[in-house]
């Protein structure tokens, strides 16, 4: 059986992959809450197991002890679009795995595959879990339109120039997108990426995947293009 189809999904799921920078995240949020649906967050996922590993101290260069301490990860995760919380061990970690220290160190975790199995294994569940229980779900991150639901109806990627990329994640870190700003970013997102992409790929749309280039749209015509994607696809 090819990875991540071995748990039926439930409910509507729609699937967005994309580049930092590339509005995945607040623009899938918006989706689900504009069909009512449920959201994974699953960067958080990868964050919450960076910041479980460094509170153990668990040095991030010595695979077998990160892989163990993913396997006992105590990570609850919300899927309300409106509410969406991260909890490690009853601490809430919404704000902490978002920390500069975190956004450096999360691909040295993220490119273990026996995390990604793992962290695969429980973005499945959940996303049938929130798929029946609201039902459906709209899932971003890196590898949920080709690994974690490549089955899913709807799987789109979502792309923008680098130079969009990076004005959106200066002003959202420095509050602007003057080019020391753009600078400061530029080292953090570029080698994040192309670090991330030694184990996923999302630059390139996988087969059956529709690409939608966001680099002149603003944030509503973006949530207005998925949706537009989305209804083609509902039956
Ligand atoms: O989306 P976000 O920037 O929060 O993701 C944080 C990190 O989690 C990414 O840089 C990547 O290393 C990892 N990630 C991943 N696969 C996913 C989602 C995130 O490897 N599906």
């Amino acid at each position: 059986m090819a990875a991540g189809v071995d748990t039926p999904l439930t409910g509507f799921v729609i699937a967005i992959d994309g580049p930092s920078g590339s509005g995945k995240s607040s623009v899938s949020k918006q989706v689900a809450r504009t069909l009512d649906l449920g959201f994974l967050d699953t960067g958080a996922m990868y964050r919450s197991a960076t910041w479980w590993c460094l509170e153990q101290g668990v040095d991030l260069e010595d695979e077998a002890a990160v892989i163990a301490a993913t396997r006992e990860l105590p990570l609850t995760i919300g899927t309300d679009p409106d509410a969406p919380t991260v909890h490690v061990g009853g601490h809430d970690v919404s704000a902490a795995i978002r920390e500069t220290r975190i956004s450096e160190q999360v691909s040295k975790v993220a490119r273990i595959i026996p995390v990604r199995e793992i962290l695969r294994q429980l973005q499945r569940r959940l996303v049938s879990e929130a798929g029946a229980a609201l039902g459906g779900v709209v899932a971003e991150g890196r590898d949920i339109t080709t690994v974690v639901v490549p089955d899913a109806p709807v799987r789109i990627l979502l792309t923008a120039s680098e130079e969009a990329r990076l004005a959106r994640r200066s002003r959202e870190l420095h509050g602007a997108a003057d080019p020391a700003s753009v600078a400061a970013t530029r080292t953090q997102i570029v080698e994040r990426d192309l670090a991330d992409s030694t184990v996923s790929q999302f630059t390139v749309a996988a087969d059956g995947v529709t690409t939608l280039d966001t680099t002149d749209l603003d944030f509503e015509q973006s949530v207005a293009a998925v949706l537009q994607i989305v209804a083609a696809a509902r039956p």
